[in-house]
């Protein structure tokens, strides 16, 4: 339950959490029954945290329980890895079902029985047209659909074509089972929607017992009404699917009724949350996996350094509503600094090394020097930090002909050594080609700690590592997957992507405690950002993520444009 803590400690309001409030205060429901409901066929996004966040959110601050369910009506998409993963990573997130996880195919006997109820009472009938057929009849928004010759078939021809179907004499296509309501609709989904397609495909939990599945739409309302399930919420573009869930729930025999409501989905800056394109980046090759450090999913996230409870903190800032929008990336980046500002210990490393040799400190000699492992958490303690005759710096804090707002080193220059002394640059040594290869520079032995007993200034502190007991590492720096806010992906994938992605940095230079750095818990490097172990780290060497800069891009945004959400 700490883990969630957060979850309970405010009072939320929005317009699904005032229907629960009513119904619970009007006794319309006794308790509350939410569900989170995916679909194995690929892993979860940020979009899913949205609403897993709700339901189990919901759930638990009115008391009452969420379940986890699959909703695993076509086999030919639905994958063990999905299930597997789905549940490693709702966990993660910090929410827990209990025993309450179920699948949608535990109801298929059920489902089925229900689909012969309909027949029976003259609701459904077995259609022998094609799925071409059954489109170019179903008519258009501004024109009624026709109905299929086959409509009219007997009960008792309906029920023995489906039992057949059911036992396999037909092939995939052949026919299919549909609901009885009206062709001339103005809702299309009531146009006599299809309810049961053959599929001779093994399913993952049903193995090769069935032949035909319900499809999701019959599945999805009824499933909810096997659990008890009061509050079904969904993404908007369900709500023209309400009247079809609402006329099965009608006209079958079903244990309870449950009551759908729509919310608006997520969408993220310069990323695409739709799971066929998440497949697409994968196979295509773009990334590197489903947990690539780049995609938007919760196993991408996880490995990028992102907590679970600043993932919590952004789904909960961005809120549920009716009204679709674009939310910044900028804002989930907030989110995970903001968090690990006050949580993650800070160490030195050095991502574009340049060798600095130190004239007048003893060669073979070295000292430990004490470091504060977190400014915002006195209780994180410190550590020692090697300090030598040789040491690496950023590249990046040297310039040979400083322009007039540098201020850290350049030759003739004083800057402090982060928790160390004052260093001054003599020189500066060049290879062939003219680059900076080295600096030659002096310490003054009296400044320990970082003040200089005669009061001197410097205007710059700068980190660094000692050459000799350093860790050699590899860096992952990553940016938007995608060039644009909103993404265009009509001429394909590639053409949207931002080729400047993924920096790779071989050669840097880390403080020696990072060896023992932990998979799943970032550290701060100083002045540069968050960064976490990555697995692939191992006897190759260290390799390790960016999860955020330090620049925070959102707070100047919302410094410009009012108070933050
Ligand atoms: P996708 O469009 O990525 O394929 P989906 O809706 O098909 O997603 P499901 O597995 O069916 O994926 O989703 C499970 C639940 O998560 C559904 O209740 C769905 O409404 C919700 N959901 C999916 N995408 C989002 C999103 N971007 N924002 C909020 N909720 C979402
Ligand atoms: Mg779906």
């Amino acid at each position: 339950m700490s883990e969630t803590q957060d979850v309970l400690e405010e009072e939320r309001s929005d317009f699904i959490r005032n229907i629960v409030r009513s119904d619970l205060a009007e006794g319309r429901v006794k308790s509350i029954v939410t569900r989170f409901p995916p679909e194995p066929n690929g892993y979860l996004h940020i979009g899913h945290a949205k609403s897993i966040f709700l339901n189990f959110s919901i759930a638990q601050e009115f008391g009452g329980r969420c379940n986890l369910r699959f909703d695993d009506t076509n086999p030919t998409r639905e994958e063990q890895e999905y299930i597997e993963s789905i549940q490693r990573d709702v966990r993660w997130l910090g929410f827990d079902w209990g025993e309450h996880l179920f699948y949608a195919s535990d109801y298929f006997e059920q489902l089925y029985e229900w689909a012969e109820h309909l027949i029976r009472e003259g609701k459904a009938y077995v259609d022998d047209l094609s799925a071409e057929e059954i489109r170019a009849h179903r008519g258009t928004l501004t024109e009624p659909g026709r109905n299929s010759p086959y409509r009219d078939r007997s009960v008792d021809e309906n029920l023995d074509l489906f039992q057949r179907m059911r036992a396999g004499e037909f092939k995939e296509g052949e026919r299919v089972l549909r609901a009885k309501i009206d062709m001339a609709s103005g809702n299309i989904n009531l146009r006599d929607p299809v309810l049961y397609r053959i599929l001779h495909a093994s399913h993952p939990r049903t193995g090769d017992k069935w032949c035909i599945y319900p499809t999701y739409d019959f599945a999805h309302g009824q499933s909810d009404a096997v659990e008890g399930v009061t509050h079904s919420l969904c993404t908007l573009e369900f709500a023209d699917h309400r009247p079809l869930y609402d006329w099965f729930i009608e006209n079958l025999p079903v244990p309870s009724r449950p009551h759908q409501y729509e919310f608006s989905r997520l969408n993220l800056s310069h990323a695409v949350l739709s799971k066929r394109l998440l497949i697409q980046l994968v196979q295509e090759g773009h990334v590197a996996g489903w947990d690539d450090p780049r995609m938007p999913t919760v196993s991408g996230l996880r490995r990028r350094g992102f907590p679970p409870a600043a993932i919590r903190d952004f789904v909960d800032r961005v809120g549920i509503t009716k009204s679709d929008n674009v939310v910044e990336m900028a804002l989930l980046e907030h989110c995970a600094r903001e968090l690990l500002n006050k949580s993650a210990e800070r160490r030195m490393a050095v991502l574009r090394p340049l060798k600095v040799v130190i004239e007048n400190y003893p060669e073979g000699e070295s000292e430990e020097l004490q470091a504060v492992n977190n400014p915002e958490d006195p209780s994180a303690g410190s550590r020692s930090l090697p300090f030598s005759r040789e040491l690496f710096i950023e590249r990046d804090d040297f310039m040979e002909d400083p322009p007039k707002k540098f201020f850290r080193l350049a030759p003739g220059r004083e800057v402090r050594l982060r928790y160390a002394y004052f260093l001054t640059c003599r020189e500066a040594i060049k290879n062939d080609a003219g680059d900076v290869v080295e600096l030659r520079c002096t310490y003054d032995p009296e400044t320990k700690g970082g003040n200089a007993p005669d009061g001197r200034k410097v205007k710059a502190t700068i980190h660094w590592v000692s050459a000799e007991h350093a860790q050699k590492a590899e860096v992952r720096l990553y940016n938007h997957l995608f060039r644009d806010v909103e993404p265009d992906v009509g001429a394909g994938l590639a053409a949207a992507l931002n080729e400047d992605s993924l920096e790779v940095l071989q050669d840097c230079r880390l403080e020696p405690s990072l060896a023992d750095a932990s998979l799943g818990i970032p550290v701060q490097f100083e002045r540069q950002g968050y960064f976490v172990l990555d697995p692939d780290s191992g006897a190759g060497g260290l390799v390790f993520n960016r999860t955020v800069a330090l620049r925070d891009s959102w707070a100047k945004v919302q410094a410009k444009s009012g108070p933050k959400p």
